[in-house]
């Protein structure tokens, strides 16, 4: 397929810090993006389509940049990053993306963008990752939970996630309950390659999704209820979805994830203390396994309408932390984790109470686990003779 390429000057320049946040924005814009780059200087920006743009196309797509742009750039204010921890400069072994190999070796296979299946070498890195979350989730006693990978519209209407995060939900549905919508569909249904030929009249008026996150799933669980004894700590780890158009790319951005959460809710000064201690627990484990990695503030990426309020506020009551690994091959870091603090957002949202009759605050620990993977496959390479001993013998008991 042929590119076309559009160059746009933003009325307003994009400051450095929030280059990174409109390019992921551009994916949004129009369905005919493939790819869209903020030039570093902030002044261009420029957008690689997917057919030649008609001059209503370059005005419409014009003028949802400069839409955009806007509503980001315009009264925004440089957060202070506060870096609680660096150890970037721990020694890493391997300096290439470690993707082509694990395609060319089966040990991963895409099948659609952002959905990969993972063979045995990410699956036991994964497991032995695991082993680690579990033994944070432990030492705070966490109670397991399993909660289903389906989430209802209506709880997340509720935590006001339609405004927050529209851009990035999954829908699900199902085939209207009427024998000729499902015969004509058995009948005729084909799938070609930009989807299902069947009308969308033939599909179920959208009451669940694909669930975003795993901790809402407890939040939900105890909504309307004074929470027994006033304080919870759980753990659990589950299917996750974050649609992400073009910004979908290896495995370091996917559609469809995986996430193990350790949950506290209770009163402020527990959640705030509990994520501290999960925080230097972290540490101890980050340095036996020998990754490099960084931990400073954040913010959730909200969109556009949203961004600018809710990520000042989360900077500047410190909600959010990334655990963020170094990627060698690109010269860059990727979160693998993050530590947050709703404050009582949820527990007012849903009428969680604590016994005294307040809301109950709530805040969570959260682990890709395809990320952390990959993170550490870009550091130590494939072969598992150059991974840190700590790892190498977990996975390999025999040796020691
Ligand atoms: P968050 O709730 O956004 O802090 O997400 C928790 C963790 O989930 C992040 O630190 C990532 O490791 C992982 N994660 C979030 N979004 C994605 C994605 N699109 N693909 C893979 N991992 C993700
Ligand atoms: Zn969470």
């Amino acid at each position: 397929m042929t590119d076309f390429q559009i160059e746009i000057v933003p009325e307003l320049t994009i400051p450095p810090f929030l280059v990174g946040e409109v390019k992921s924005k551009l994916a949004y814009l129009d369905e005919h993006i493939r790819q869209g780059e903020v030039a570093p200087a902030g002044d261009r920006i420029l957008l690689v389509l997917d057919l030649e743009p008609d001059p209503a196309l370059r005005s419409s797509l014009e003028s949802k940049v400069q839409r955009v742009v806007t509503a980001l750039v315009k009264g925004a204010f440089k957060p202070k990053v506060q870096v609680l921890e660096d150890c970037l400069d721990r020694p890493v072994t391997y300096g290439r993306d470690p993707l082509p190999e694990l395609l060319e070796r089966g040990e991963v296979s895409q099948e659609a963008n952002g959905v990969f299946a993972m063979g045995p070498l990410l699956s036991r890195l994964i497991n032995y990752f695991e082993g680690r979350f579990l033994g944070l989730a432990d030492s705070f006693a966490a109670r397991p939970y399993r909660f289903p990978t389906l989430i209802p519209a209506r709880y997340m209407d509720r935590v006001n996630y339609f405004s927050a995060f529209p851009h990035s939900l999954s829908f699900a549905t199902h085939l209207r309950t009427d024998l000729d919508v499902i015969d004509e569909f058995a009948s005729h249904a084909t799938c070609g390659e930009h989807g299902l030929s069947t009308p969308m009249e033939s599909f179920s008026q959208i009451e669940m999704m694909l669930s975003p996150a795993v901790c809402y799933h407890l939040y939900f669980a105890l909504a309307d209820k004074t929470l027994p004894g006033g304080q919870v700590v759980a753990t659990a780890v589950g299917n996750c979805f974050r649609f992400e158009s073009s910004n979908l790319a290896s495995l370091e951005r996917l559609w469809n994830f995986t996430m193990r959460e350790v949950i506290f809710v209770g009163a402020k000064d527990f959640v705030m203390q509990n994520r501290e201690t999960a925080r230097q627990r972290m540490k101890d484990t980050f340095q036996e396994i020998g990754l490099a990695y960084k931990v400073e503030s954040a913010n959730d990426p909200f969109f556009i309408g949203e961004f600018r309020k809710q990520a000042a506020f989360q900077s500047a009551f410190q909600l959010k932390y990334e655990i963020r690994a170094r990627l060698p091959f690109k010269d860059s870091t990727l979160a693998v984790g993050s530590y947050n603090y709703h404050q009582d957002f949820f527990g007012r949202r849903l009428n969680i109470s604590l016994p005294d009759g307040s809301p109950a605050h709530t805040g969570c620990v959260a682990f890709g686990l395809e990320r952390i993977a990959f993170a550490f496959l870009a550091q130590f390479g494939l072969d598992p003779q150059g991974w840190p001993a700590a790892v190498r013998q977990a996975m390999n008991p025999e040796e020691s």
